[in-house]
């Protein structure tokens, strides 16, 4: 992977955009003290997603936004892009890339990589796959080539691994471990959900089958309630049958005296008091 081109604007000193091609060959700033020449390193490091202020000479994240002049006012963003390109053997697909990192005012940063809104992981992944990143030993600030002389063997060995280029594995095996780590826990508390859902199951089983003894209890109340008021009306009946014939009876011993207050009324005598 090389870097093509770097683009800021807002950033630090550079209020206005300015460019800054980096051919082919050996490219040097040369300038006089305090110009902005270190501005443009910590640019490049910023981009790639650097995350801690102070190595960058700011109190906070939002100094690295130009805090204007006696003569010009402060910003209230910055951004910065760089340009890629990928050659064959390259780590991902040949061609160009831009990466822009965009810092706003008390909001925080954004980036895109070719357009496309990015995390902040998938910007310092990119640069770890192509064995660089903002804290390669690769970048050295002011001042710090006496720390790379004297390194000590662990920090001696990530310079080893960036020239090997195998940092951006170690970037993603970090990763791998993070996500292992987050799906042990997703398990364990899928395995108390799993055990509380068991246990309502089993009282849900419980009370079903507490339902189902209910539900044949009632059908045998209600049959036994039919009966009965099947009982009472065949008894109802055989006794209104049982009245019935014995008002007829008595209204066939009655029948002889009827027949005398059958004949005509202008014949008829007083009757008889009964
Ligand atoms: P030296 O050779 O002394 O290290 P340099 O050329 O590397 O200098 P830098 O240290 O990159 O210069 O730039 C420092 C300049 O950037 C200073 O003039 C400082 O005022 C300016 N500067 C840094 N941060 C900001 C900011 N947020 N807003 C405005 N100017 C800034």
């Amino acid at each position: 992977m090389r870097i093509r081109r770097l683009k800021l604007s807002g950033f630090k000193s550079f209020v206005e955009p300015s460019e800054l091609r980096i051919e082919p060959g050996l490219t040097g700033v040369v300038g006089p003290n305090g110009c902005g020449k270190s501005n443009l390193l910590e640019a490049i490091r910023w981009v790639m997603g650097e995350g801690s202020p102070k190595s960058l000479r700011g109190g906070g994240m939002d100094d690295v936004i130009f805090a204007g002049t006696a003569t010009r006012p402060p910003r209230d963003f910055a951004e910065v892009s760089i340009l890629l390109e990928r050659q064959p053997g390259d780590e991902g697909p040949t061609g160009e890339s831009e990466v822009v990192r965009r810092i706003e005012r008390g909001s925080g940063s954004a980036y895109r990589i070719d357009g496309r809104d990015v995390r902040a992981k998938d910007v310092s992944l990119l640069f770890a796959d192509a064995a660089t990143g903002a804290h390669s030993p690769a970048l050295v600030s002011q001042g710090k080539v006496g720390s790379i002389i004297s390194a000590k063997p662990t920090e001696r060995r990530l310079l080893l691994e960036e020239a090997a280029g195998i940092s951006g594995l170690h970037a993603r095996r970090k990763d791998a471990e993070q996500k292992l780590r987050a799906t042990e826990t997703n398990l364990s508390r899928l395995a108390e959900l799993l055990s509380d859902q068991e246990q309502r199951a089993a009282q849900l089983r419980r009370q079903a089958r507490a339902a189902e003894r209910y539900r044949q209890l009632s059908d045998k109340i209600r049959a036994a309630e039919a009966r009965l008021v099947h009982a009472r009306w065949v008894e109802a009946d055989l006794a209104a049958t049982a009245a019935l014939k014995e008002a007829k009876d008595a209204e066939g011993k009655w029948h002889p005296c009827r027949a005398q207050w059958q004949t005509p009324s202008r014949h008829r005598t007083k009757q008889p008091h009964r």
